[in-house]
């Protein structure tokens, strides 16, 4: 996606080798323009499937999903965070590691939002090791859920995520895909 590209040539920032600073327009300020076109394109991506529901982790997929969600006129769900050592017993969960932060949370979906039977699609911001994406496969499995394919605003292709959910036949579409930060500089797949 040429427009998205464009943003992160511009505004992103690279730290040290694998992190990729987009907290000018995506994950902290928020440009709802670029957000909408976003949801736009995972709209028109995923056009042929049967979607009931979107699903993603807080905070930061929370904004490309709500937008998708928009796009495809349906609920989006968020996995929060869940920050006490006691669970409830009605909440789908699972681990998440977190490489960015070096922490692993908790997250979890209550199981009034997330049904046995509903088509639901995925999304997230970036696509790193695939942990975060792993953790939303688990839940949806667990509520019998059907996953009808992953939707990713930014892939860092040197990392293992794409291969671990190509392995397990999943369909994913990302709108940029980063081959390298070589000394500073993003370089996208053609
Ligand atoms: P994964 O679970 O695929 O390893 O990593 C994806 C999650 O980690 C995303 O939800 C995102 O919040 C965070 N993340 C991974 N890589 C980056 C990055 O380069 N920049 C930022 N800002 N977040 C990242």
């Amino acid at each position: 996606m040429k427009l998205l590209e464009d943003r992160i040539r511009r505004d992103g920032r690279v730290l040290g080798t694998e992190v990729l600073k987009v907290d000018s327009f995506l994950n902290h300020q928020i440009d709802p323009e670029l957000m909408a076109a976003i949801g736009e394109e995972f709209a028109r991506l995923f056009a042929n499937n049967k979607i009931d529901k979107i699903l993603t982790v807080e905070s930061s997929g929370i904004a490309p999903a709500v937008f998708t969600g928009l796009a495809l006129h349906v609920p989006v769900v968020f996995a929060r965070k869940n920050k006490s050592l006691t669970l409830p017993d009605d909440v789908w969960t699972a681990d998440v590691y977190s490489f960015t932060k070096n922490v692993t949370n908790h997250v979890m979906i209550d199981h009034r939002f997330l049904m046995a039977g509903e088509n639901v699609l995925l999304i997230d911001d970036f696509l790193a090791n695939g942990q975060a994406i792993e953790g939303l496969l688990s839940i949806a499995q667990q509520a019998k859920a059907e996953v009808v394919g992953v939707g990713i605003v930014i892939e860092k292709t040197f990392q293992k995520g794409r291969q671990l959910l190509d392995e397990l036949g999943i369909e994913v579409e990302s709108l940029a895909r980063i081959k390298s930060f070589d000394n500073g500089k993003v370089t996208f797949l053609s």
